[in-house]
C-alpha cells in the first residue's frame, strides 16, 4: 500500500460487510479531506457476484476465492467489482475537483452549492515545497523542486486569496447574490461533495491519478482512496491495482 506522508488516516480494524465506518484522511493543509461514510460489501461480494453464474454462494473466503478474484481482475472480468461500493465525503480544491469529476462511470455525486451557501470559503495555497517549477520537458507536469524564492511567492498567493475573500464578502454586504459574488473566488477554493462509487471505479481513478503524469495534488487524493479502501477490500483492491502485464 502506498502512503502519503502528509496524510492522517485512521481506519478501523474491522471491515464489516455493511456498516458505517469512521475513517478520514486529511490533506497536507488539514483542510482537504476524504471521509468514509459507508461501506457496502467486501471481497466476498465480488466472489459471490462471480459465482452466481454457477448458482453458487459462499459465506467465507477461501484461498480458492482469492484466486478467483485475481483471475477476474487479470482477465478484465470487471463487472463483479461493480457491486462493492463506498460512500465518501470529499473536500478538495476546485482545480482538483475539476479533474476528479472527469471520472464518471460508476460514480454518483452531490456537491455543496455556492448559490445557496455564503459562509466563508476556504482557499487552498501551496506549501513552500509545493510551489513547483514548470518542467519544460512535460506538457502537463512540474518539476519536483520548488521555485527560487518560494516562501515569498507563497505569501503573495495567500495575500491574493485574502483579497479575493475580502472582496467576496464586500459584494455580499452590498447585497450581491451569492451566485454572482462567487465569480471572484479563485480555483483554489475548496468544494465539498458526497460521492458514492464502485470499487472498480475507484481502482480506475487510482490507476490514472497515481501515475507520475497526474498532478501531484490529485495524486494525494488517489492515494488516500487506496489507504481508506484497502482495509475493506484487501484482496480485490490488490488484484485491481496490480499490473498483470
Ligand atoms: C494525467 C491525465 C491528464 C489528463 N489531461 C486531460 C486534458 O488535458 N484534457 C481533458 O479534457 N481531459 C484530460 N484528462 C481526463 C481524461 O481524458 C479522462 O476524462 C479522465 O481520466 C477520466 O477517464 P475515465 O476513462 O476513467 O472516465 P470515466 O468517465 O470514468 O469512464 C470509465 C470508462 O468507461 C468507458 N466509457 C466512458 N464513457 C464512454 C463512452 N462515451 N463511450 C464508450 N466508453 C465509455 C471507458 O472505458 C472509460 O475508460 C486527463 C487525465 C489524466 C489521468
Amino acid at each position: 500500500m502506498s502512503s502519503d506522508s502528509s496524510a492522517t488516516v485512521s481506519v478501523s480494524d474491522a471491515a464489516p460487510a455493511v456498516a458505517p465506518v469512521s475513517s478520514k484522511w486529511l490533506s497536507e493543509d488539514r483542510i482537504g479531506s476524504v471521509e468514509v461514510l459507508e461501506v457496502f460489501g467486501s471481497d466476498l461480494t465480488v466472489v459471490n457476484a462471480a459465482r452466481v453464474s454457477f448458482a453458487k454462494h459462499v459465506d467465507e473466503m477461501t484461498t480458492r476465492d482469492e484466486g478467483l478474484i485475481r483471475f477476474l481482475a487479470k482477465h478484465d472480468h470487471i463487472s463483479p467489482f461493480f457491486h462493492p461500493q463506498v460512500r465518501l465525503r470529499i473536500k478538495m480544491p476546485i482545480f482538483v475537483a475539476r479533474e476528479w469529476f472527469r471520472h464518471t462511470i460508476g460514480l454518483a455525486r452531490n456537491e455543496v452549492s455556492r448559490r445557496y451557501v455564503d459562509s466563508d470559503p476556504e482557499l487552498w495555497a501551496p506549501s513552500v515545497e509545493g510551489l513547483r517549477e514548470r518542467d519544460p520537458k512535460l506538457k502537463q507536469g512540474s518539476k519536483d523542486t520548488p521555485i527560487e524564492g518560494a516562501e515569498a511567492v507563497v505569501e503573495e498567493m495567500r495575500g491574493w486569496n485574502d483579497r479575493a475573500l475580502a472582496y467576496y464578502k464586500e459584494l455580499l454586504e452590498r447585497k450581491v447574490a451569492p451566485e454572482i459574488a462567487r465569480a471572484v473566488l479563485p480555483q483554489g477554493m475548496y468544494t465539498e461533495f458526497i460521492e458514492t462509487g464502485s470499487l472498480a471505479a475507484y481502482a480506475r481513478i487510482w490507476q490514472l491519478r497515481t501515475d507520475p503524469g497526474a498532478q501531484r495534488e490529485i495524486q494525494a487524493y488517489a492515494r488516500a482512496i487506496e489507504a481508506l479502501l484497502m482495509p475493506h477490500f484487501p484482496v480485490s483492491w490488490k488484484a485491481l491495482t496490480t499490473n498483470h502485464d
